[in-house]
């Protein structure tokens, strides 16, 4: 099932997301609703706050050619898309700089600088607790949703200067948000 995603501004985006306790139905609809409403957006990621859920579940879906190669052999074995249920970051290394959005500020976009590999810990669809090393996009994507999980989100990795550039866009988000 498709669902609305929230935009800035609106309180969900704000709240720190709940640990699923037990991974029922219920979670793997969510899981499935996510990654519908994903695709049907053309995100590459997405978590539970964008559609007003607390339980701290998010998907991602890179497609294989929008990675660098030397990313795409590393990440070859992750499978797409991927669920991460109570995703926890174990260790990061690196760092990369590039343009990053989210489908919870349309038409923004700034240059953001994250580590370049990240290793998550986190539950899967079938309950097991997994761990995974990724670098690259598939990582930036990784540590973008599990912002959102914890209330973070693309503004607050923004430098002045990138915030002041789109204080327009930021101010009319936040006007739409409370007249929904
Ligand atoms: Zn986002």
């Amino acid at each position: 099932m498709i669902h609305p995603i929230v935009t800035f501004g609106h309180a969900s985006l704000r709240c720190e997301s709940r640990v699923v306790p037990t991974v029922t139905d219920e979670i793997r609809r969510l899981a499935a609703d996510l990654i519908d409403t994903m695709h049907e957006a053309s995100g590459v990621g997405l978590a539970a706050p964008q559609i007003g859920r607390e339980a701290a579940v998010c998907v991602i879906d890179i497609p294989p050619d929008a990675e660098k190669p030397v990313c795409r052999a590393f990440n070859a074995a992750v499978p797409m898309p991927l669920v991460l249920i109570n995703p926890e970051i174990l260790a990061t290394e690196g760092s990369q700089r590039n343009n990053e959005g989210c489908l919870s500020f349309p038409e923004i976009y700034a240059v953001i600088s994250r580590p370049n590999q990240v290793t998550v810990a986190f539950h899967a669809l079938d309950a097991s607790r997994q761990t995974l090393t990724v670098q690259g996009l598939l990582a930036r994507a990784v540590m973008h949703e599990i912002d959102h999980l914890n209330g973070v989100l693309l503004v607050d990795r923004m430098s002045q200067v990138q915030k002041l550039a789109v204080a327009g866009k930021l101010r009319r988000l936040k006007k739409e948000a409370k007249q929904a």
